[in-house]
């Protein structure tokens, strides 16, 4: 699929309905088929009228990797009802804008982002829910807290005030079988629920791998180019 042509959205509700069935298919296979599963459709580098039609069949939940290019099409769907996910990097000149216009951020990886998120995070609106993002497969060029700083990040995260620790998420190193990335990620939440935290997230599996995470585990998974079609760049 092209995104350049970008006037026609129609495969968008028959691509969504597809990948709905198999995550329903995938949840009902690893057992655990009690546990709450939510498809953020991930829409970077697509326009504003392709969310409008997922939209249009049910989709309510948006992942978005810049914040400016998010910013403009926040702007154009003002009109509908939408949960906002950030799913990129965090940079610390852009907490303010997640801070006021995100509902989730699911990148946080150092305590002084999610200061920022907090300080900045309009008391007039709900929490802003976290995921702390962690470098499972322990790159030393990718992004995430390794995993023997997570605690250490949690407790600090969890103690500040306008923000809600809700789990965990991890990218895995492409290339490479992500399945024990993902059962270490569940190793790691559940460690940190045994000491009380009450984590309900784990947000792994993309458009190449979500039926995986979701056998390990994952109550939330993140999706662009099943959905959506091909990106025109690789992010
Ligand atoms: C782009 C992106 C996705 C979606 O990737 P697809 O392979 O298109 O499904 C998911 N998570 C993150 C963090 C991303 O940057």
């Amino acid at each position: 699929m092209d995104n350049s042509s970008g006037l026609d959205w129609a495969h968008v509700c028959p691509a969504l309905e597809h990948v709905n069935i198999r995550m329903a298919n995938a949840l009902l296979a690893s057992g655990c088929g009690k546990h709450e599963l939510t498809l953020v459709a991930v829409s970077k580098t697509f326009p504003a009228e392709a969310i409008r039609a997922a939209a249009a069949c049910g989709q309510q939940h948006i992942g978005e990797n810049y914040v400016q290019e998010a910013r403009a099409k926040q702007e154009a769907l003002k009109d509908l009802a939408l949960f906002w996910h950030f799913i990129g990097p965090v940079q610390s000149n852009k907490t303010r804008e997640l801070a006021e216009h995100f509902d989730w951020v699911h990148g946080v990886e150092r305590e002084k982002i999610a200061r920022r998120l907090s300080d900045q995070r309009p008391v007039a609106l709900p929490p802003l829910n976290i995921c702390l993002q962690v470098n499972v497969s322990g790159e030393a060029s990718k992004s995430g807290v390794p995993p023997d700083e997570l605690a250490a990040l949690a407790a600090s995260v969890a103690g500040l005030p306008n923000l809600k620790l809700r789990g965990l998420m991890t990218v895995p190193e492409a290339g490479s079988d992500p399945r024990p990335g993902f059962r270490q990620l569940r190793g790691l939440m559940e460690a940190l629920n045994a000491q009380g935290y009450g984590l309900d997230t784990l947000s792994m599996g993309m458009s190449g791998d979500f039926e995986t995470a979701i056998a390990e585990g994952a109550t939330m998974v993140r999706i662009g180019s099943a959905i959506f079609g091909n990106r025109h760049y690789p992010v």
